[in-house]
């Protein structure tokens, strides 16, 4: 017998026969003898469609009340598994995230948990019910709502293996697994076996969006064992683990994030100092700074580009134009029309030539290439946005096939 932690997202809770299909999975763990913490998201598009509506009333709406209607999906979610959980005979209860013991800052829409106090959750479990928590959400020193950011379901069930000491924990989701790529998007994407944390990681910010990042650096931090796995499809899933128990692929997936804006300052006078004043102003600004390129100077001045989130565009945007174009900046402009491809894996730091073979799958889809970045165990590139599906498959064909 053993506490085992099972996360459900949204896809996987979004209609009544799906909810049994979760609670029948639930109660055979619990049958089995097992102590069963049970963590759910909003049932399907819900997160969205609550956006839509905060929206639809005030655009600038405060985040502790975008955080106060967000939460609600999930708390329909744990009340109806509850209820399913009842009908096939088992005892369950459902919490809230801060009846579950989770404290988080007070960063409204983007918190990160402090720590999660099990007491409730342990309590219930001795009494032998099954326990359903919803994701996503906790509470903050003020005794308000906060929710953890998108896809933060995750990390809700990592925190509660993590607080728990919890044998196993089992993150159920509409695909079988962590695959090659984007199984939707490539049809011959392979399902992994086995993936290292540091590749999980970088893969999930890059875009893989089957884990949230924070859920893996969290199980990283906490040595957790995660099984990525299909709520519909009974078999064995991707394990994501430490790195020295496994054999290092060349390259273990390609991913690709739309979300990304670049900008580039046109002309800025070439003097020290300069570069460091432009990105202390966008720090300034709380906005983060991913790829960055610098031009050769000439007639006494240079480019800078640089990449930010697609959200983070405008501001970015704004901030540098008030600022560089009195100083003599020729200009400053956002593109929004472009998306970030990466391929990740352990095994390149003791290749040569990863990256020139991506570069050819590149040139071979005549797609062109305007910005490079790359790390230890990745590379990525910025392309026209409109190219990226391509992108990704030529690529994933180069590596795979
Ligand atoms: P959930 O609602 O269960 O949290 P998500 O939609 O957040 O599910 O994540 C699962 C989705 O992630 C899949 O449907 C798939 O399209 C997408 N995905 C992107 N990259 C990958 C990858 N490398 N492996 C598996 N799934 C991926
Ligand atoms: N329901 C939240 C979202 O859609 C959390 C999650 O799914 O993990 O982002
Ligand atoms: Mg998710």
């Amino acid at each position: 017998m053993g506490l085992i932690v099972q996360k459900f997202g949204g896809s996987s809770v979004a209609n009544a026969e799906r909810v049994f299909n979760v609670a029948r999975i639930v109660t055979d763990t619990y049958k089995q003898g097992n102590n069963v913490v049970v963590v759910v998201s909003a049932q399907g598009d819900t997160t969205d469609d609550l956006i839509d509506k905060a929206n639809e009333i005030n655009p600038n709406a405060s985040k502790r009340e975008r955080d106060m209607l967000l939460a609600s999906g999930e708390q329909i979610s744990i009340a109806l598994l509850a209820m399913a959980i009842e009908k096939l005979g088992y005892p369950v209860v459902s919490l809230l995230g801060w009846q579950a013991g989770f404290q988080t800052s007070s960063a409204y829409t983007s918190a990160r948990i402090k720590r999660v106090v099990p007491d409730r959750i342990q309590k219930e479990l001795d009494k032998k019910n099954i326990v359903v928590v919803a994701g996503f959400q906790g509470i903050n020193k003020y005794d308000d709502l906060t929710t953890l950011g998108r896809g933060g379901s995750d990390t809700s069930a990592v925190a509660i293996a993590a607080a728990m000491h919890a044998d196993l924990c089992q993150i159920y989701t509409d695909v079988k697994g962590v695959y090659t790529a984007d199984p939707r998007k490539v049809p011959n994407a392979r399902k992994l076996e086995t993936i290292s944390y540091d590749e999980m990681l970088e893969l999930a910010t890059l875009g893989a969006q089957v884990l949230n990042n924070r859920s893996v650096e969290m199980a990283k931090k906490y040595n957790i064992e995660l099984e990525v796995l299909s709520s519909l499809e009974k078999e064995p899933g991707t394990i994501v683990k430490e790195a020295a128990k496994m054999e290092k692929m060349l390259i273990s997936g390609v991913a690709k994030d739309k979300d990304v804006a670049r900008v580039s300052i046109i002309g800025l006078p070439d003097r020290p100092g300069l570069a460091f004043k432009v990105f202390s102003k966008v720090s300034a600004a709380n906005i983060n700074v991913d790829i960055i390129l610098q031009s050769i100077g000439r007639d006494g001045t240079k480019d800078i580009a640089f990449t930010v989130a697609q959200e983070k565009a405008e501001e970015t945007e704004k901030i540098l134009k008030d600022y560089l174009l009195p100083l003599g900046a020729k200009e400053v402009k956002a593109d929004t029309g472009v998306a970030k491809v990466s391929i990740v894996g352990a095994g390149m730091e003791s290749h040569a030539g990863v990256a020139t073979k991506m570069f050819e799958a590149l040139m071979d889809a005549q797609i062109n290439i305007k910005m490079i970045s790359t790390s230890e165990i990745k590379v990525s590139v910025l392309i026209d946005e409109a190219d990226a599906d391509n992108a990704v498959k030529a690529i994933h064909e180069k590596f795979f096939d």
